[in-house]
């Protein structure tokens, strides 16, 4: 263990950006990484105003963090594919590499999954942190450290794409212009749909996703969702539906706007059980998929964004230093519908 300075929420409410002791062995198969940027994510920020995410509860000082890029000053042993000075990011959830679920591949749902900045696990809005070399990829020169920051959340779009099993030329409709949404929106059109059709109430966010080629902004406080998809697609109905809102209120009409054969791809987390239609879905044959985190899509998403067909430097709406950490997190609780990424910046 060794001392380093660190954000570090005590409990509910209360961040302080001090000393704490945090593995720093660079054991085999093991790199230690300089860190350069991390976004600001809601998980952290929802630990921070509510202290639990599910049944995961902040129970002792955990470091947040986990949407991460840097450069690697240290290899442990059996390292092949990194050397020291690679500029990299880093996959925040390790799971058992030999458990059930990571034989199937679906290494993302196995039960013993640790992953950064959910308790107990520290995440790293620290100087360095130390992480398996196989869950740490190298970004191309023409890939930014911010960008790299990006490739996590990022993730979850990819996820929602493949998981959605995009046709060419497919339209789809993404409920939610949040961070979420709209890289889902982004991921979809890099996955061969036509055009998006995003949903929203806050315009600002629209706005802002609206920038994207093939992006459709519908605002629902002046037009409903379900008539502007039926106008859009000559009342067939859309290919796939991305739920992004995690709204409840969603549910209620989210039937209407699928194809029929079409499908529903669950991103969104209600808190409470949200009302399924599911008789509507049965009379459409709607296919329903559900994503949790992403498995496989690191190399995917880094891949995108160093050929220039994803640019999502457009999202990155402020960069705090790290001593303004917590002036960070305060600006992400207010919730401006202007702000999509606020990303925290380390000292050189
Ligand atoms: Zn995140």
């Amino acid at each position: 263990m060794t001392m380093a300075q660190a954000l570090v929420l005590e409990r509910q409410h209360e961040l302080k950006l001090r000393d704490i002791d945090l593995p720093m062995d660079v054991g085999p198969g093991m790199v230690k990484i300089k860190i350069h940027t991390v976004g600001v994510c809601g998980s952290d920020v929802h630990y921070y105003t509510h202290g639990r995410i599910g049944p995961f509860v902040v129970n002792a000082p955990m470091v947040l963090g986990h949407e991460a890029a840097g450069t690697v000053v240290e290899i442990g042993q059996g390292v092949t594919h990194l050397k020291v000075g690679d500029r990299v990011c880093m996959e925040p959830g390790i799971p058992d590499p030999n458990s059930r679920a990571s034989r199937l591949g679906m290494y993302n749902v196995d039960p013993a999954v640790t992953f950064w900045a959910t308790p107990p696990i520290h995440g790293v809005l620290t100087p360095f942190v130390v992480h398996p070399a196989n869950y740490t990829f190298r970004l191309p020169d023409n890939v930014s450290f911010a960008e790299g920051a990006m490739v996590e959340p990022f993730a979850v779009g990819m996820q929602a794409a493949t998981k959605a099993r995009i046709t060419p030329g497919d339209t789809a409709v993404v409920l939610g212009a949040g961070p979420i949404g709209t890289m889902v929106a982004i991921a979809a059109l890099a996955g061969g749909c036509a055009r998006a059709i995003v949903a929203d109430l806050a315009q600002p966010k629209l706005d802002i996703a609206a920038r994207y080629q093939g992006i459709i902004p519908v605002n629902i406080r002046e037009n409903s969702i379900v008539s502007e998809v039926k106008r859009l697609t000559e009342d067939w109905g859309a290919d796939i539906v991305f739920e992004c809102s995690g709204s409840p209120k969603a549910w209620e009409t989210i039937m209407d706007l699928p194809r029929p054969g079409g499908t529903i791809v669950v991103v969104g987390l209600p808190v409470e059980p949200a009302p399924f239609d599911i008789a509507t879905a049965s009379t459409k044959e709607i296919r329903i998929e559900t994503v949790f985190r992403y498995a496989h899509q690191y190399d995917r998403a880094i891949a995108l964004f160093a050929s220039g067909r994803v640019d999502l430097k457009p999202l990155i709406s402020e960069t705090f230093a790290f001593k303004d950490s917590v002036a960070a997190f305060d600006r992400a609780v207010e919730a401006r519908p202007s702000d999509v990424k606020l990303q925290i910046r380390m000292p050189d």
